[in-house]
């Protein structure tokens, strides 16, 4: 038996047994890794704060055989201050589930920590709108999957073209209604919110504007990954 211990945000958590709960927990340095939590259920169970949805914290482990047990926990943030509102708490909902669903095992996650560690953040600051934070996490997230899409040319024929009113999921962005027939209609709010995103650039669209842009973007992921995220029928309803 080892110990070792990583520092992580829980991204997914199931009853298991009696009183036990599996945890799957996002590490920068080792990725995914599902952790077993022995009577976490327990009324008295000490470290029950590590089984919490979004918490995070320094994660102590026995190792055995690759398979991992919760022996401590120190807590560095709960983000309490999101939980109360159903909007945030939905939208960081996703942005567990493109983390889930991306994250390997075994394999370095910094940049993937990183993007939602800032966005829970963000989400409990409460300072730009929530949609915000999400369109530029999942710029962030198709970035860091290397599916960002293009957003300053064509992306069929490659012509460079400032008045692009259409976005194709399948192939990869802006387009001209020509060059991808079953391509989207956006605003041209919606491709400047992008485009101000792809500048690092601060959002100057309103509200409206950059929620239909995420949407786009959930779509867009959706399409290229191949997979959906559970918490993408809650954002439906929003
Ligand atoms: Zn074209």
């Amino acid at each position: 038996m080892i110990s070792s211990e990583t520092e992580g945000i829980v991204l997914h958590r199931a009853e298991y047994r009696e009183a036990d709960r599996m945890l799957t927990i996002i590490s920068p340095e080792t990725g995914r890794v599902d952790i077993l939590a022995r009577g976490i259920r327990k009324p008295t169970a000490k470290l029950h704060a590590a089984s919490e949805l979004f918490t995070r914290g320094i994660f102590q482990l026995a190792d055995s055989g690759g398979r991992f047990t919760l022996t401590g926990f120190q807590l560095i943030d709960a983000y309490t201050q999101m939980r109360g509102d159903y909007t945030k708490l939905s939208l960081a909902s996703y942005a567990l589930g493109l983390t889930a669903a991306a994250a390997q095992e075994n394999l370095p996650a910094h940049n993937l920590y990183e993007i939602l560690r800032l966005s829970l953040e963000e989400f409990c600051a409460g300072e730009s709108g929530a949609f915000k934070t999400s369109l530029l996490h999942a710029m962030r997230f198709a970035a860091i999957e290397g599916i960002f899409p293009t957003l300053d040319k064509c992306c069929v024929c490659g012509e460079p073209d400032e008045q692009l009113s259409r976005f194709s999921a399948q192939e990869g962005g802006l387009c001209h209604k020509s060059c991808a027939p079953y391509s989207t209609a956006v605003s041209c709010g919606i491709v400047h919110a992008l485009q101000e995103c792809a500048n690092s650039e601060p959002l100057t669209e309103e509200d409206g504007v950059i929620q239909s842009a995420f949407k786009l973007m959930r779509s867009y992921i959706r399409e290229q990954l191949g997979f959906s995220v559970k918490a993408e029928k809650a954002l439906d309803q929003l």
